[in-house]
């Protein structure tokens, strides 16, 4: 059961692309001012499927895009169980092939069973796919605790929202991210993001690819399963969310955009995963004087925009955080 993406509506907006070397030397510039080292640089993509990082693909390169499906006006004030999307129906959506697919989504809930979040890690090429995507879900046991699986090679859907970085996974240039000791408030991205935003200002830069939190502990959430009572506002939403303490190694796929525009964007959205069974949304370190980031990001060309909610049928509610 999914949604045919053919059939829903497809928004575009075109992204300021400024050269990546100017990227660099504002993020080296500004993320001074949230950690006390900072080294940004444009270097050769390094291959990707290999540890730390180990995704389905190797780089970040050839018709990098940025995709937000759905958003979080479908959780609420109840769950809408239609919206289920196939990954697989991406690459013709969006003519790209072959199609590496990394970022962070609600999961294949008629999979799971419960609400679950998914780091979204797919590769797909005419006749060959490599599926590793995970989700992460509350142990209903012991609520203390999450669960953190790799889907099965077919299954290869997402639901209600979802952030994503598209490209032909090539080889090529990125800007590698590399940040330690956390010395202002905001997180990872959040830093990067506000930074790139007090430049570019009005122009909107749309970047994504992936961090590793190296060294440390985040603070993520994990949704449990769909509220059975109605949320509201963000306040009962904080509530329903289930939040730990997640230690490094944390490996985190994503996006950002700079300015919410006309397309209702969220402005940050990443998710990682382990290989110690830790993985969730990625808010922020809770271990300034010892963390230690580094990231490869591209920038996107365009920003797609699937199944945008009809904000008119629900309550209004700022997620700027989630
Ligand atoms: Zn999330």
């Amino acid at each position: 059961m999914a949604l045919d993406i053919k059939n829903l509506k497809l928004e575009q907006k075109i992204l300021h692309q400024p050269p990546l070397n100017e990227v660099a030397e504002v993020l080296n510039n500004g993320l001074k001012n949230n950690f006390s080292t900072v080294q940004v640089e444009v270097v050769d993509c390094p291959d990707l499927t290999q540890r730390p990082f180990t995704l389905a693909c190797k780089g970040l390169g050839g018709k990098a895009n940025l995709l937000e499906i759905g958003g979080p006006p479908f959780l609420m004030p109840l769950v809408n169980r239609n919206k289920v999307y196939e990954l697989k129906q991406i690459p013709e959506a969006l003519d790209l092939d072959p199609a590496f697919i990394i970022g962070a989504s609600a999961g294949p809930f008629p999979h799971t069973g419960v609400s679950c979040e998914e780091m979204v890690n797919l590769y797909i090429c005419k006749n060959k796919l490599l599926n590793q995507s995970r989700i992460s879900k509350v142990n209903v046991e012991d609520t203390s605790r999450h669960i953190l699986e790799t889907l099965p090679e077919s299954e290869t859907r997402c639901s209600l929202l979802a952030n994503l970085f598209c490209s032909n996974g090539n080889a090529g240039k990125v800007l590698k991210v590399h940040c330690k000791k956390r010395t202002g408030n905001d997180d990872f991205i959040a830093a990067i993001r506000k930074t790139l935003m007090k430049f570019y200002k009005e122009k909107v830069v749309g970047l994504g690819g992936t961090f590793l939190l190296k060294e440390g502990q985040a603070k993520q959430h994990v949704m449990p399963d769909f509220s059975k009572t109605p949320i509201t506002s963000g306040e009962d939403f904080n509530d329903w969310l289930k939040f730990y303490n997640m230690s490094a190694p944390l490996i985190a796929v994503g996006t950002l955009v700079t300015g919410q525009t006309e397309l209702d964007l969220r402005v940050q959205h990443f998710h990682s995963f382990s290989h110690h069974g830790e993985g969730g949304h990625y808010h922020i370190d809770t271990t300034p004087d010892s963390v230690e980031y580094l990231g490869y990001f591209n920038l996107g060309k365009i920003l797609y925009r699937l199944d945008r909610p009809n904000l008119d049928e629900h309550q209004m509610i700022k997620f700027e955080r989630f």
